[in-house]
């Protein structure tokens, strides 16, 4: 996979020695690290069934938006219904991750961005995707390709023009391991020029 920002290509999975004076070479990509930033976000839904996270990118390759599946703002958590049976269900509340990360947006504008999605939009969402101005949507699992809402948001994608493809990672698992920096270790903080400096003065 390219590097979509300046043109160089980007390969992982090679080792490195921390001695060499070159680059690493085991960075994640761009879409490896939008992707997994979407799934990050997806750790926060409440949805017992189904977490699904969402990341908005501008063409500048930077963050824009960010959301996942949740009850609206003031409503409970506890307090309103998770299920999918009955009179009550979450499909009358929740919020779709797309939606939430595009009123999260902290730009003035998506107008080109393009969106990482676990879930292929519904067609609520799509027509979200569309009217804000998002041109390309990079999803991973197409699991519900069947049903018409899916098939509408595909219909509303190709007429508006707006491009959507699988994203298939090359690596299954992306580990984030908190104990890497040493953070109990308060040894590593480097003693600041500057207060040294002052202490001179
Ligand atoms: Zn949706």
């Amino acid at each position: 996979m390219g590097d979509i920002c300046n043109g160089k290509t980007e390969t992982s999975q090679q080792s490195h020695s921390p001695t060499t004076n070159s680059k690493r070479l085991d960075y994640i990509s761009w879409h490896e690290y939008f992707m997994a930033t979407a799934f990050l976000a997806a750790k926060r839904s409440k949805d017992p069934v189904t977490q699904v996270g969402a990341c908005i990118v501008n063409e500048e390759n930077k963050i824009v938006g960010i959301g996942y599946n949740g009850m609206p703002i003031g409503c409970n958590d506890d307090d309103f219904p998770w299920g999918k049976e009955g009179k009550e269900t979450k499909h009358l509340y929740v919020c779709h991750a797309e939606m939430n990360a595009i009123v999260n947006k902290n730009s003035t504008s998506l107008n080109n961005c393009r969106m990482y999605v676990a879930l292929f939009p519904c067609n609520e969402c799509a027509k979200f995707v569309i009217q804000s101005g998002i041109r390309e949507v990079i999803y991973m699992s197409d699991k519900y390709a069947y049903k018409r809402s899916t098939v509408a948001s595909k219909k509303m994608f190709d007429a508006a023009g707006v491009k959507y493809w699988q994203y298939v990672p090359k690596n299954n698992k992306l580990i984030i391991d908190f104990s890497e920096i040493n953070w109990t270790n308060m040894q590593q903080v480097p003693i600041s020029p500057f207060k040294n400096n002052e202490e001179q003065l």
